[in-house]
């Protein structure tokens, strides 16, 4: 394995594709990723992309901005949600003309859908902005993106894990990592590393996410000292098949799917007169643990109907083949016929590294470190606020992994290779033998009561007194974690060792969740506070920033930018 790069792209989801793909020819381009690329999350993505091409009805990129920030309760960075919005037809285009086999309507043009929180006029009602391939819009962008990677010649090393970031005199100096097949641990120099290793939703008993998304370059960053911003804001998607948390699309809700209680009434006019079933998914959520709470869910359970009845055999086949397959297959539910048990299910960090609009991750000080870059899931531009809309992530990932490689060329004469003052592979060597001799704790046993714990205490409602007692426990386990071990002592795909280098960053993460969790006593977008039900914009119109520091973990805040839309009472 060669062990020198000028760029090193960690992650090979869309983000991490995108930003590589940018990143001009004279550059030598690593890209490392634990899983082969085409199993990235991103992968799993089902209802589409946001962009207000007008192809069905009329739309502007105008209101697909403000519904951003309004979606995002106001939390968003304004100039980051008009780089997202004003650049999403173009990107979209350059996806179409890539080869991405989009929906088409009778005229030939991108086929678009409707999607929560997206409107037409300012919130009026909803508009179909959403473009999609049936539901597995991601599926049909990673594999055209992947196919461009290895058309452009980029170094690519699948199951390669990155299990060190190197920070030296404060430049980004390269990456320790963890070959799966060889057990090889390796130093790679770069003078660049983006880090674009998507979310971390196995945090959460009850997910959406794939099992890889753990989180590990977002930890790294936090290891090695730079904030993390706003990681209270988890999303929580109305509509996780039960009790599994597998995903049903809000495209389920696009295309004519609602939401049934207990006693078949349709709930969701109630808590969003205009929006209905398509309000954000925050309000959504709400609603359906609302319903639960009072006793309302089907058969006293704690789920509710996601009813596709109306649609016709025809248009689910033709549209949600994939979801009507996941009921058929997890739940023997016809969805033609039968509605779908639901609930809410973890599924998006609003929060994470933080970044410029271009990509440069931002230190303690709010300013560049040189060589670090961040895309995707893992980064926090922050174009999402307190929630984000459906479809915007794919659109981020595009919009902003495109910059954030356009941002390594533009950078390049600031940026040189370092000398790595410590035995970084010797040191992981050590810990990694001493997870091997250990008689600790099991990385299962740690992990399923930490997601129990985070599923407990920071779900859709939260309160202080049950977050000061999880991280309480999140700490303890932590404690114990020092002491963890495997059974599988061996050299070569030593899958356990790995679950147990990952529970050090879900752990790390979760104590990063409730610590700024605890500190917003106001409700925002997805974090509801039982005890502060109301938003606070005099307190609290500003971001979360938690740092590692000697001491343990240090909060302090950033301003939002406020450009076009003044903060509002948030109906819909
Ligand atoms: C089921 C589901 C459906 C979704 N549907 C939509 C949708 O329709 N529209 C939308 O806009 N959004 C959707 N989202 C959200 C969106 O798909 C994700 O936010 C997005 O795909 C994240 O992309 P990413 O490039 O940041 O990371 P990912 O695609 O998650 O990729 C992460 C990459 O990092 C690598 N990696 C991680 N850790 C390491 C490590 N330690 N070393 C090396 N490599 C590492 C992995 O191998 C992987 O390649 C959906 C999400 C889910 C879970």
């Amino acid at each position: 394995m060669e062990l020198q790069f000028d760029a090193l792209v960690v992650g090979s989801g869309l983000a991490g594709l995108r930003a590589a793909l940018e990143i001009p020819e004279g550059f030598k381009v690593g890209l490392v990723s634990k899983v082969f690329p085409t199993r990235s999350h991103s992968g799993a993505a089902q209802g589409g992309i946001g962009a207000a091409l007008s192809n069905e009805e009329p739309d502007s990129w105008e209101w697909h901005m403000f519904d951003t920030v309004k979606g995002g309760d106001y939390l968003t960075d304004q100039d980051a949600a008009e780089t997202l919005a004003m650049d999403a037809a173009r990107a979209v285009y350059e996806l179409e003309h890539m080869g991405v086999p989009f929906n088409r309507t009778a005229e030939g043009r991108i086929a678009q859908r409707a999607f929560g929180g997206h409107t037409r006029n300012f919130g009026e009602g909803p508009v179909k902005r959403s473009c999609y391939a049936a539901d597995r819009t991601g599926r049909v962008v990673l594999d055209t993106l992947f196919g461009k990677a290895l058309e452009k010649g980029i170094h690519i090393f699948s199951e390669v894990y990155m299990i060190d970031l190197i920070i030296e005199k404060g430049h980004a100096a390269g990456i320790v990592t963890y070959d799966l097949a060889t057990g090889a641990i390796h130093n790679v120099k770069a003078k660049a590393v983006l880090i674009a290793t998507g979310g971390f939703g196995r945090v959460y008993k009850t997910n959406s996410n794939c099992f890889s998304n753990t989180g590990d370059g977002v930890y790294l960053c936090f290891r090695n000292g730079t904030p993390l911003e706003d990681m209270e804001f988890v999303q929580f998607h109305p509509t996780g098949i039960y009790p599994l948390g597998v995903l049903v699309s809000e495209a389920a809700r696009g295309e004519g799917g609602v939401l049934k209680n207990g006693l078949g009434f349709r709930f969701m006019p109630d808590y969003a007169p205009t929006l209905k079933d398509l309000a954000p998914r925050d309000v959504v959520s709400r609603a359906i643990d609302t319903e639960i709470r009072q006793g309302r869910g089907v058969n006293g359970k704690d789920y509710v109907h996601l009813d596709l009845t109306g649609l016709g055999a025809d248009k689910i086949e033709e549209k949600l083949s994939d979801i009507s397959s996941f009921a058929r297959i997890y739940l023997g539910v016809d969805s033609a016929t039968q509605p779908i048990p639901v609930t809410p299910t973890c599924h998006y960090m609003m929060g994470g590294i933080p970044t410029d609009l271009n990509g440069r991750v931002l230190g303690k000080n709010g300013t560049p470190i040189p060589g670090l870059y961040a895309a995707g899931e893992a980064a926090c531009v922050s174009v999402h606020g307190a929630n984000r809309l459906g479809t915007n992530s794919l659109l981020d990932l595009v919009v902003f992994g495109r910059r954030a490689g356009r941002a390594i060329a533009q950078d390049e004469k600031s940026l040189h290779f370092s000398d790595v003052s410590r035995d970084v592979v010797k040191e992981l060597t050590s810990k990694i033998n001493a997870i091997k001799r250990s008689n600790g704790p099991k990385p299962a046993n740690l992990r399923a009561r930490m997601r129990q714990i985070m599923t407990d205490c920071c779900s859709v409602f939260r309160n202080n007194d049950d977050m000061v007692k999880g991280l309480e426990e999140i700490r303890s386990i932590q404690e114990q974690y020092r002491s963890v071990s495997i059974d599988n002592r061996a050299e070569k795909f030593n899958t356990d060792l790995l679950d147990a280098i990952e529970l050090e960053s879900l752990l790390g993460l979760a104590e990063a969740i409730l610590v700024s969790a605890i500190v917003r006593t106001e409700s925002r977008g997805a974090h509801y506070r039982e005890d502060y039900p109301e938003r606070d914009d005099h307190n609290w119109l500003k971001h979360t920033m938690v740092t590692a520091g000697a001491n343990g973990l240090e909060i302090s805040f950033k301003p939002v930018k406020i450009t076009k839309f003044e903060p509002k009472a948030r109906t819909f």
